[in-house]
């Protein structure tokens, strides 16, 4: 495979669009614009990280959120929250920042329990297209990093909604688990020898940062 490193976030920006990974990831020509949205998903992960990790008060437009957050930090265990993981290409743990990592990523709250890990991700937005695949990803990666988990219980756990959508990964089935990335990892890898980046135009063209492409019609 080609040396890139890679997160959740940056595979589904590829599979989305591979030109825009090229232009946003590659050359960076454009930078990704923060949306109201965006701000607010970040204020929100901000404001539950310190509530959990040091009991800061949630502010008012936030205490909606304590009832649930209660119920995570119920669970026994050590906690760990915007948890830092890395993997070198042989999937050993590395840090955050190594020169060798291969995959990357940020877990807003992860709970290990003897050999039970919870692996939880906060989302504000929509719950109508939930996208478990990134837990099985944070799931590889708290098993890389926690030798003694062996069983990993996780869930999406839509704030606003009220809705936990629970997923759960065994030790056994690590390998399993890493062929669910292979195919878009294999086309990554061909994009990058052939440097062959081909736009994939949808209905949210509109809204993309790369103003250059046919496709962007703003
Ligand atoms: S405008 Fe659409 S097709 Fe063009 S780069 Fe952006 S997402 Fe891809």
């Amino acid at each position: 495979m080609s040396d890139f490193t890679w997160s959740y976030s940056s595979l589904k920006e590829y599979q989305n669009c591979p030109k825009k990974y090229y232009e946003l990831r590659i050359v960076k020509n454009y930078v990704f614009q923060d949306t109201p949205q965006t701000i607010y998903g970040k204020e929100v992960h901000k404001a539950l990280e310190d509530y959990v990790r040091s009991n800061t008060e949630l502010a008012k437009n936030y205490e909606r959120y304590k009832g649930l957050v209660d119920n995570l930090i119920a669970i026994p265990g050590d906690k760990y929250c915007e948890y830092e993981m890395a993997l070198t290409k042989e999937k050993t743990p590395c840090g955050f920042e190594d020169g060798n990592r291969w995959v990357r990523g940020v877990c807003d709250l992860l709970i290990v329990d003897g050999d039970t890990a919870f692996v939880v991700d906060y989302k504000t937005g929509s719950n109508r297209y939930p996208d478990p695949k990134q837990l099985r990803l944070m799931a590889l990666m708290s098993f890389a990093h926690f030798p003694q988990v062996n069983k990993v219980k996780a869930g999406l756990l839509f704030l606003a909604h009220n809705q936990f959508i629970p997923e759960e990964y065994k030790r056994e089935d690590i390998d399993k688990s890493w062929g669910h990335f292979l195919g878009p990892l294999t086309r990554l890898d061909h994009s990058y020898n052939s440097n062959t980046w081909r736009a994939n135009p949808t209905p949210l063209c509109g809204y993309c940062p790369v103003k250059s492409c046919e496709f962007n019609k703003t």
